[in-house]
């Protein structure tokens, strides 16, 4: 279809929030009759110039034509937003649903049917990224962050057939003797544009979407094989621990699945363990509570991830039949600075103690925290101050080490020995700040927000910069910088050559430049004199960050 239209018109699309959750937990039937309330709800507010479409599943559109002004497709929506919230009652249930919407409009954000609906697809996914319950327009959605979501919604999809998801392996080490006991199984997905994605990016899209059910499915086979694998060579048994969202808890045929895998794979049962988060708990106490019941008749183990971060009643975690805590990591990371934390973590351990649940401390990262841990006399141990998630072959290395793990002496980002770049650069005292936005992916060009971004050092060539999103080392996509020194903005445009994490979710990148908007010789100008200027203090009439980069950084993760 390619029909083009003379008139403005804007393409609503809503997508109901965790949608999946409601037919889990109280059935299809109960699901149908939800969509069929939001279905009237929808009409009854439509007007002369709207229709109304479902789409498929949870989605609905409404397409709205002659639009003579934007407030009015935002009101429109807000509307359904308000709708939507209010309670509905089926067969005695109260249920409370939110909505997602993303809006697209011709002529700006398309003129084909195939581009206003996709972008009104990529409105919605930036809707939910941001936390869902909201609408989005397309045009002043888009940053460089929410494209990439957007592009990993649409691809997770295929990444199992394609082969595309692997495992890295973290060792779980005694304290006391320092033994590798476990390894817990992480997801990593190879992206074949954006490189490595996290699985704090594409986890949460597979839950939204259901996929995390086959894919965890995939998860427990792989790992119980690569387990297996290890046996068969001779090394020293260890316990295999794999993540489990609780969409895949709920499955009817959860144990059905694990069964079969455990007896496909032959991996002993008490050698696996099932990791899952104390939010697994809210509203599914019963459902869960019995099937760790089973589970433990199977000797299979279950851990209660993250532990301390969610809800907790230290009424459930006598009742439940679980064999392990893990503390999580935000307070391992801050207990030596800050006292609550260290009582919390002194409480967690002596709670786990009495309860004889074995306890983990997770992101131990270097000695001191070790110490204090071991001295507390907390079990195991897993954190970067022992080893990284690392691939099966390099966990055979370690195990064939045992009885002792060292620990890894703390790999810190550095900069590159070598300076890629043959020109001058300039390092900068205080950052200066750009904008940056993605315009050509793959070949073709793309229309962005832009992302703040802090540049470190800057030459004629190239320039290095720190942001909080990943991005791949790729030079299919190009990469646009704007930014001002004395009082000129100057456009460049380049790609990423390599990259270094500095922290947690903070990405320094370098960047060579293919061209930019100025003579060569009027850039070179301008930093030299940038160079003069900061000797002397802060350049004026430049796009100068005094404060802390990497605190603004984690700051704007917060706000988006
Ligand atoms: P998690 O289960 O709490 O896993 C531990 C996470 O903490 C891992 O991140 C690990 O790399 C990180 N970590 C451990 N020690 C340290 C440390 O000392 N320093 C730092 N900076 N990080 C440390 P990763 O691999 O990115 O996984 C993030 C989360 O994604 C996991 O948190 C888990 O909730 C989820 N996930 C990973 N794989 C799967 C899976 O197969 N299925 C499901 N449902 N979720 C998964
Ligand atoms: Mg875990
Ligand atoms: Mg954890």
């Amino acid at each position: 279809m390619t029909d083009c239209f003379n008139q403005k018109l804007a393409v609503v699309l809503i997508d109901l929030d965790r949608f999946k959750h409601v037919n889990d937990t109280l059935g299809h039937p109960i699901g149908d009759a939800l969509l069929k309330q939001i279905a009237v709800r929808l009409m009854s507010i439509l007007s002369d110039g709207k229709a109304a479409y479902r789409i498929g599943g949870d989605e609905f559109s409404v397409i709205i034509t002659n639009v003579q002004q934007q407030s009015e497709v935002m009101d429109f929506a807000d509307h359904i937003i308000k709708l939507i919230k209010e309670q509905f009652i089926i067969e005695g249930f109260e249920l409370n649903i939110t909505a997602s919407i993303g809006i697209s409009q011709s002529p700006e954000d398309g003129s084909t049917v195939e581009s206003l609906m996709k972008n009104a697809d990529a409105a919605l996914y930036f809707a939910k990224s941001k936390g869902r319950d909201q609408s989005q327009f397309y045009s002043s959605s888009l940053n460089v962050q929410s494209f990439k979501f957007f592009s990993l919604s649409n691809d997770l999809r295929k990444a199992l057939e394609k082969d595309e998801l692997f495992l890295h392996y973290m060792p779980r080490v005694q304290a006391q003797t320092m033994e590798i006991v476990g390894v817990e199984a992480l997801l990593r997905w190879n992206h074949p544009d954006w490189g490595q994605v996290s699985p704090a990016e594409f986890i949460p899209i597979a839950e939204e979407t259901g996929l995390i059910v086959p894919i965890g499915e995939w998860v427990l086979r792989e790992a119980c094989m690569q387990s297996r694998r290890w046996h068969s060579m001779g090394l020293p048994p260890i316990t295999v621990s794999v993540n489990f969202s609780v969409q895949q808890l709920l499955q009817r045929n959860i144990l059905q699945t694990i069964d079969r895998i455990v007896g496909e794979t032959g991996l002993p049962p008490e050698r696996l363990e099932i990791e899952i988060t104390e939010s697994s708990f809210i509203s599914n106490e019963k459902v869960v509570t019995e099937l760790l019941l089973e589970l433990k008749k199977r000797k299979i183990k279950v851990s209660l991830d993250d532990f301390g971060t969610g809800y907790s009643s230290l009424y459930l975690l006598k009742r439940l039949a679980l064999d392990t805590i893990k503390i999580d990591r935000s307070f391992v990371e801050e207990m030596m600075t800050e006292s609550s934390n260290r009582s919390i973590v002194e409480c967690i351990i002596r709670l786990a103690g009495e309860l004889k649940m074995q306890v983990v401390a997770e992101g131990v990262e270097n000695k001191e925290q070790f110490d204090y841990l071991r001295e507390q006399r907390c079990d195991e141990i897993q954190g970067y101050y022992f080893s990284r998630p690392v691939e099966p072959e390099s966990i055979v290395q370690l195990l064939s080490k045992r009885p002792f793990m060292e620990p890894a002496s703390l790999r810190r980002s550095k900069e590159p020995a070598v300076n890629r770049r043959q020109n001058f650069r300039i390092d900068l005292t205080h950052c200066l700040l750009a904008e940056m936005t993605i315009t050509m992916f793959k070949g073709r060009s793309i229309r962005l927000g832009s992302t703040e971004v802090f540049v470190r050092n800057i030459g004629p060539g190239g320039l290095r910069f720190m942001v909080g999103v990943k991005l791949p080392v790729n030079s299919d996509i190009l990469l646009k910088f704007k930014t001002r020194m004395d009082n000129q903005m100057y456009v460049l445009y380049g790609f990423i050559v390599w990259y270094n994490e500095l922290d947690n979710d903070i990405h320094e990148y370098g960047v060579q430049f293919q061209w930019s908007e100025q003579e060569n010789d009027e850039l070179v100008n301008a930093l030299h004199i940038l160079d003069t200027r900061q000797r002397d203090g802060i350049p004026p009439q430049t796009q100068i960050y005094v404060g802390d980069p990497m605190l603004r950084i984690k700051e704007l993760k917060k706000i988006n």
